[in-house]
């Protein structure tokens, strides 16, 4: 299928075309600005590949949102997540990467080169494509979590579990991620509530055993999330055990952290009718490669990982597919 039926950049008799601007060939189009898609385009650009990389709408990704990242190599001191993303992005200018702002709004990857429109006006002609638009976290969607991120608020503990220390944290979530981050973060904080909506946990039996064996977390079954607490930092959340039962009640806690642990969107809509994805919108890969199931479209970062997403892993993918691109397009010629 096509979405260019309408928007076919080679079609002069079609009226909507008359609205795009004149097509760009590429060689290589970076999709994403996280750190898989800067490390791809510092390699990419390196091998002459003249890869032109799309920013997206949060460009820099999700470390844009996080504070001090301290487990990135090469930052002996730590850098916050903002600056990381600077030096990423200078990095890949160094070489001659041409960065565009705007979001990938429709693309035809039926046949090579594959067509790509940009905030659909700028229309892109490509050899070859590298995915790396991330994942985002989701939230409860509560008022008092939007005004406390940052400042108590996370959905990565293994980004900010550090500041923790020897203090109270809450996970809400009851899949495998929140048995993770409430594990993780037991060997920090004092002590950690793991706030679980049903009246059982869906995370694998080995990780809800490792969570029962860790003396210092305390499941807390059954309780929604109301609201959380405090004047300039989370202080505390209060919570509603067996919401809607007759015995439901008012719990409030004391904690410093509150971390959101409830699953991540894979950012794939708009590739999913050529894409191979998991039943969750994970791009599927070859393993060992950054290959999708189309030749000459490659994934990298978030976008296909569903278990580590670290930075460090998103960069290490994103020089796979530029590794991947490179070879790709010597084996065309
Ligand atoms: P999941 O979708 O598996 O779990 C999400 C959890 O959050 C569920 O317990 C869900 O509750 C809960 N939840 C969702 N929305 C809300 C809400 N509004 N309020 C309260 N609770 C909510 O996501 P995960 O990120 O945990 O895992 C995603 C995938 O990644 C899974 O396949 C998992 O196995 C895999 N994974 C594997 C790991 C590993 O192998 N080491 C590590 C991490 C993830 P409910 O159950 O009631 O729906």
């Amino acid at each position: 299928m096509s979405f260019f039926k309408t928007l076919d950049v080679n079609d002069t008799n079609d009226n909507k075309s008359a609205e795009l601007e004149p097509a760009e060939n590429v060689k290589c189009l970076i999709i994403g600005s996280g750190p898989a898609g800067y490390t791809a385009a510092i390699y990419a650009a390196r091998a002459n590949l003249k890869p032109v990389m799309i920013q997206g709408m949060e460009a820099g990704g999700q470390l844009t949102t996080t504070t001090e990242v301290d487990n990135f190599p090469g930052y002996p001191e730590g850098v916050t997540g903002p600056v990381m993303m600077e030096d990423l992005k200078a990095q890949a200018e160094r070489f001659g990467t041409d960065i565009r702002w705007g979001e990938v709004t429709s693309v035809d990857f039926s046949k090579r080169p594959f067509n790509l429109i940009v905030d659909q006006k700028k229309p892109f002609i490509a050899e070859t494509v590298i995915i790396a638009t991330g994942a985002t976290a989701k939230y409860l969607g509560l008022e008092s979590e939007e005004k406390f991120k940052g400042a108590g608020v996370s959905a990565c503990a293994t980004c900010d579990g550090f500041f923790y220390k020897e203090q109270k944290v809450a996970v809400v979530g009851g899949g495998d991620t929140a048995a993770e981050e409430a594990t993780y973060l037991a060997g920090l904080a004092e002590k950690v509530y793991l706030i679980i909506r049903k009246p059982y946990m869906r995370a694998s039996k080995a990780m809800v055993k490792r969570v029962e064996n860790t003396p210092n977390i305390e499941v807390l079954y059954e309780h929604n999330t109301k609201e959380i607490t405090g004047t300039n930092v989370v202080t505390g959340v209060t919570l509603i055990k067996r919401k809607g039962k007759a015995d439901e009640k008012e719990v409030k806690i004391d904690i410093d952290g509150f971390f959101v642990a409830i699953g991540h969107k894979p950012n794939s809509d708009l590739f999913k009718d050529y894409i191979e994805t998991d039943e969750i919108g994970y791009i599927k890969t070859i393993p060992g490669t950054s290959k999708t199931n189309i030749p000459g479209v490659f994934a990298a970062g978030d976008i296909q990982d569903s278990i580590y997403r670290q930075a460090v892993t998103a960069a290490g993918s994103g020089c796979m597919a530029a590794l991947d691109t490179e070879r790709f397009l010597a084996e065309q010629e």
